[in-house]
């Protein structure tokens, strides 16, 4: 029994965000029950992304729907506010947070009032002063992105086939991928293949004719599945006749050149940007301690240091790895981290409402898994490394066991299974992202360009 009323404030609906909610409200089920707690979480989307599964959805082996988790039907106990939060003053316990109502109204941010705060945006692309990558580079780390890529690769083979001049096919038909960390590679090694498959349904475009190209400034890929594994990828890879670039650098795509700083150029429509992430920048809008790298400094109980009643993890957090030999490191931000780091904040915020000790974070990384496309992929779990098929199998069954509620895993593995049976997909829904053209044009106005410039 908690002594007196807590109102708890989870800011960010992701890994963290969900899994600690989900642990609070399973933890705190009879101090929920009496009215003796209250959990809100604050977020900009109505769902959870499973973020490892956005270059399969890219590849359209799973639908977009299947690779979000409905927060409110999840978090049934909690408020789920669909916000920002802006700012926060951990002094006063408040946080500003803006909202789709706020927006509309004009109405400044909404003052919300906490006793404790779970703060876990997560990360943002980490981008450099490249010219040109503001205007034509594409991310990948939301749902959207990832359809939106797909859309737009399927769109480029589009104009590759019924264009005549010789430029413009060759830039359609060449995709460049900057940084080479799982979601690069992975989305790379996804798109590439849905793209072989989908050329033998063009009478004109053949696999041979697209360029697909992979950049890296370190001399290794994939370093989440270690040197020997990201060594295998990159002659995998190339085998592919995909263009593994390492010590190479982007320097420029400005009018859709991308050029390296190894001299080569290549005309493109497409720039994929995965070269790392960054802390949100809402933690620059906080007066919470932050390390060199922007990071929250949190202690091995995932307080956040000099502060009580302040809890961080995952992408957001700097977070001491208390198993690793070196003193000062921190555990990297992925996946396996951001769900144990949650549990850990579940259960101590628990504690400290029942004046309990607090227990420490400690998880030894396993390794990972990564799919380079249907039946192909590499991992290194426990020290065992996997590739080609049974890589591929072991990381569409780790996945399968982790995506939350079973309801997503039903859905996932019937979509796997059917399409398994019948053809894979290859139609691009680019137009869904302008559902309106159609109607304007009707009504006589003018139909909207596309901001990727690509049809
Ligand atoms: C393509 C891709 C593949 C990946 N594959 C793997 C993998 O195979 N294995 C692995 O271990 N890791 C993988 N990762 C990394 C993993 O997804 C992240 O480390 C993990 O999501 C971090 O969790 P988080 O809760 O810190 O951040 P997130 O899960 O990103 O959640 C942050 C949340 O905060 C919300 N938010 C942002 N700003 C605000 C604000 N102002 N107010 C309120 N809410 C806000 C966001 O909308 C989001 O819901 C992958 C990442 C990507 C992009």
């Amino acid at each position: 029994m908690v002594k007196e009323r807590a109102r708890i404030l989870v800011v960010g609906g992701g890994y963290v965000g969900m899994y600690t909610a989900l642990r609070l409200q399973r933890k705190l089920k009879q101090e929920l029950k009496r009215g003796e707690v209250e959990i809100t979480v604050v977020t900009p989307d109505p769902y959870m992304t499973y973020q490892p599964f956005l270059p399969e959805a890219a590849a359209g082996s799973i639908s977009p729907r299947h690779v979000v988790v409905p927060l409110r039907r999840v978090l049934d106990r909690c408020h789920v506010v669909i916000g920002e939060a802006e700012m926060i003053d951990h002094a006063k316990r408040t946080a500003a947070v803006t909202t789709l109502a706020t927006d509309e109204e004009g109405a400044g941010p909404e003052r919300l009032e906490y006793d404790e705060l779970v703060l876990a945006p997560g990360s943002i692309s980490r981008t450099l002063p490249i010219p040109g990558l503001a205007e034509h580079g594409i991310g990948f780390k939301t749902v959207e992105e990832a359809i939106g890529l797909r859309n737009h690769v399927i769109e480029q083979m589009d104009i590759a086939s019924s264009t005549r001049d010789p430029a413009v096919r060759d830039a359609a038909l060449t995709f460049v991928f900057v940084g080479g960390g799982y979601a690069g590679v992975e989305a790379l090694g996804e798109l590439e293949d849905m793209a072989r498959y989908a050329a033998r349904y063009y009478h004109n475009v053949e696999p041979d004719d697209m360029k697909w190209i992979l950049v890296e400034a370190s001399d290794r890929i994939l370093p989440e599945v270690g040197e020997e594994m990201g060594r295998y990828t990159v002659t995998e890879l190339r085998r592919r006749n995909i263009d593994v670039r390492l010590h190479t650098r982007l320097e420029s795509c400005v009018d859709r050149v991308a050029v390296l700083d190894d001299g080569a150029r290549f005309p493109t429509r497409t720039v994929v940007w995965t070269a790392g992430v960054k802390p949100h920048p809402l933690l620059a809008g906080t007066d919470l301690p932050r390390n060199e790298h922007g990071r929250l400094k949190c202690t091995p109980q995932l307080t956040i240091e000099g502060t009580t009643h302040a809890w961080a993890a995952g992408d957001a957090a700097a977070v001491p790895d208390v198993t690793a030999e070196k003193p000062g490191t921190e555990t990297a931000p992925n996946a396996q981290h951001a769900v144990r780091q949650a549990k850990v904040i579940g259960d101590n915020i628990a504690h400290t409402l029942r004046g309990e000790d607090l227990e420490t974070y400690a998880h030894k990384y396993v390794g990972s898994v990564a799919s380079l496309g249907l039946h192909k992929g590499v991992a290194q779990v426990y020290g065992r490394k996997l590739k080609g098929y049974p890589a591929w199998f072991m990381h569409r069954v780790y996945h399968l066991s982790r995506v939350p509620t079973f309801n997503r895993k039903a859905r996932v593995l019937a979509e796997w299974t059917l399409s398994g049976l019948f053809k894979r997909e290859i139609v691009s829904l680019g137009s869904l992202e302008h559902p309106r053209a159609e109607f304007e044009l009707a009504a006589g106005g003018k139909p909207p360009t596309d901001p990727k410039g690509s049809s």
